[in-house]
């Protein structure tokens, strides 16, 4: 059998090569994989028994191995030109995507767990901890049903939903070679980004991931005083070591990543915090993405005045650091991490 069988029991959960396997070892040709492939991500439809180029042998023996069952959307709040769904998982579970829309394509926010251990204090995801890993499959679907809904194409996917994801690494690698597949959702690497709070030996891997998937680093702190306080992630992997491993990943790649960093009022957001951050992203390639924090009901922290965002943008400017500030989606229906989940679960 082939690797990794015991993770893959919905037949969305297998890349190409997986499914060729399949087929070499059930006796059939390698080119019956493609067309399976192509029945599910091209002409999407939602039965083996709609496959009508596969023999009736195979057809079974694929029944008898895999599921093709999707998951279920139970809400839908939209805003604009932002769209939040929250799934129900086969075990009952729930999670959430939420679907951007930007001038240059959609753009869906996906999830990676149930709960999230990573215990970052201002983050409703991490409120619940990990239940578990999604499979590679409960990834695949939240793009594949949104797609459905919407009746368009999805051009972008950043993995920055509920959980970490360097936390369920072999499923979001599987996840990528699938929706990255061209006879797959063909979505291009550079139009992938994965979002990590700093799981150093995990970022050090996936500097030799081959696809050119973009990096994304939750920084929120200039040093290990103000990161230890909130983000516990910083005591097993603190900064000095953290920017060793984003060197590492940048000499490797080639590529520049991208820090993102929430302005939390009188905690991370004063002038001297950006003064720190500067130094500390000298000389490495990178972009900051200073984040206006989401308030939620449940958690202390405030967002910084729009002047001290303000401030803390051309200090950055000055000293010569690319710096965006993050375009605010979804305020007006809790689409900030983990938000829409734990309304579900407060009724
Ligand atoms: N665990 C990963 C990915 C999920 S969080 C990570 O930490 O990067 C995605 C991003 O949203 C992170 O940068 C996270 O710190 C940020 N975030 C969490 N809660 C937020 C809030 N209330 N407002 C704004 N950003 C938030």
């Amino acid at each position: 059998m082939f690797e990794g069988c015991e993770y893959m029991k919905n037949i969305y959960g297998l890349t190409l090569e997986d499914l060729e396997n399949y087929f070499l070892e059930h006796g059939s040709k390698k080119f019956h994989a493609l067309q399976l492939f192509l029945w599910l991500y091209d002409q999407r439809v939602e039965s083996f028994d709609a496959m009508s180029n596969i023999k009736k042998e195979m057809l079974e023996s694929l029944k008898k191995d895999f599921s093709i069952d999707r998951l279920k959307i139970v809400d839908v709040q939209e805003d604009e030109d932002v769209c939040k769904y929250l799934f129900e998982l086969a075990d009952g579970e729930h999670i959430e995507a939420v679907l951007m829309r930007h001038d240059y394509g959609n753009s869906i926010c996906v999830s990676s767990q149930v709960g999230c251990n990573m215990g970052c204090k201002f983050c409703e995801s991490g409120r619940r901890k990990k239940v578990r890993n999604l499979e590679a499959y409960e990834m695949v679907l939240q793009i594949l049903m949104i797609e459905k809904l919407l009746g368009e194409r999805i051009s972008h996917v950043v993995v920055m939903g509920i959980g970490e994801p360097f936390d369920n690494y072999d499923n979001l690698l599987q996840f990528f070679q699938i929706i990255n597949h061209p006879k797959g959702l063909a979505i291009g690497a550079r139009h992938i980004t994965v979002s990590t709070c700093g799981l150093v030996p995990k970022i050090l891997e996936f500097s030799d991931f081959p696809l050119q998937i973009n990096l994304a680093v939750s920084l929120h702190a200039p040093n290990n005083e103000i990161r230890n306080q909130i983000m516990p992630i910083n005591k097993a992997y603190p900064i000095e070591e953290l920017m060793r491993a984003l060197k590492v990943y940048v000499e490797k790649t080639n590529r520049r990543l991208t820090f993102e960093y929430i302005l939390l009022k009188d905690i991370n957001d004063s002038d001297a915090c950006a003064m720190e951050l500067a130094k500390l992203v000298k000389n490495l390639n990178c972009y900051i993405n200073l984040i206006p924090y989401n308030e939620t009901n449940n958690i202390d922290f405030k967002r910084s005045s729009t002047v001290q965002i303000m401030r803390f943008y051309d200090i950055l400017k000055k000293n010569s650091v690319n710096v965006t500030i993050r375009r605010e989606f979804g305020g007006n229906i809790s689409a900030a991490c983990g938000q829409l989940r734990s309304k579900k679960e407060e009724l």
